[in-house]
């Protein structure tokens, strides 16, 4: 918990203790879901005595798209957004690993689903959060019964509140199933993503993973592995359809994502994915990733925000 053991929010224009950031029962978004949201996280490394933010800008900036999409008028900038998540952080005191939820959200009390003309603000609440999913068991994991919402129905791209009930159907399903995650194909039958994670498999030394036009969110995790799995490692990247068949037969199966970060799928619908263990590309893609984040490769500083001066 913070230091002080209060905890602080940004809210209407303010810092204030997070039990004071109220909002009224009949807010726009939530009765009809027109919010959006990021999901950024901080990595404490103990030995710099430091607190990194990861792609703080790129979050930031798809926020914005989001907004775009939900026709919202963001009363802050992107660098003004990045200020103010760093004096939250601060005064938060935080020194452990954290997840940082900005949230921007049809404020008006008003009826009628509609995106025009409804005013909007932005609220910022921070948390600590380590694993999300377990990243070195490997992952049990099913195709899920539900479809990947459809951009032709809720825009993917924009990480919009109300399209996460379609997350939640499908999650809850293979959590009481006794799976550990779902993997959605989109409306076409290939595969899209997960339920809060994008996905990737390798074949003959070549990353594959999903277009932009499987219904994915545009994840910040997935084009970091993008970059470094060309970059770094010499694999071959491609951004192609795949089929749920597919999956059962690749080499290494993971999940990436803010939240799960580099976790390696095990077995997907009673299949045992290669030979049941971590292949050797996940293994490295997780540990790349994870000097990366904390703050371990000097290559790539300029992904990072350090919060504390
Ligand atoms: N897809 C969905 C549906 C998500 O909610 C997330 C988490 N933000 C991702 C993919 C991964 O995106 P990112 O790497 O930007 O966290």
């Amino acid at each position: 918990m913070a230091k002080d053991n209060r905890d602080y929010s940004f809210f209407e224009g303010k810092i204030v203790p997070t039990d004071e950031a109220k909002v009224s029962v009949k807010t726009h978004a939530l009765q009809y879901g027109t919010g959006c949201f990021g999901g950024i996280r901080g990595y404490w490394n103990s030995e710099k005595e430091q607190l990194y933010l990861f792609r703080l800008r790129d979050h930031y900036l798809r926020l914005m798209n989001s907004a775009k999409i939900l026709m919202m008028k963001p009363r802050y900038s992107v660098d003004e957004l990045m200020d103010i998540t760093m004096d939250l952080v601060r005064k938060n005191q935080w020194k452990q690993g954290i997840y940082i939820r900005p949230f921007l959200y049809k404020n008006e009390l008003s009826l009628s689903p509609r995106l025009h003309n409804v005013s909007d603000d932005i609220t910022i609440y921070t948390l600590p959060l380590d694993d999300y999913l377990d990243v070195n068991k490997g992952l049990k994991c099913k195709i899920s019964s539900w479809i990947r919402l459809s951009d032709k129905m809720i825009p993917t791209r924009a990480k919009a509140s109300g399209g996460y009930l379609n997350s939640a159907l499908a999650k809850s399903e293979a959590l009481m199933e006794g799976f550990d995650e779902a993997i959605f194909l989109d409306d076409a039958g290939n595969i899209s993503e997960g339920s809060a994670e994008n996905i990737f498999i390798v074949r003959d030394n070549q990353l594959i993973t999903p277009p932009l036009s499987a219904s994915i969110l545009e994840g910040i995790t997935r084009r970091t592995i993008m970059d470094i799995g060309e970059n770094e490692m010499g694999l071959k990247v491609i951004e192609r359809d795949f089929n749920r068949t597919e999956l059962y037969i690749a080499d290494e199966v993971f999940f990436c994502g803010t939240g799960v970060q580099v976790a390696w799928i095990k077995e997907i619908d009673h299949r045992i994915i290669g030979q049941g263990v971590i292949g050797k590309v996940t293994k490295g893609i997780q540990d790349r990733y994870f000097k990366i984040v904390n703050g371990n490769d000097s290559a790539h500083e300029s992904w990072l925000s350090p919060v504390y001066l």
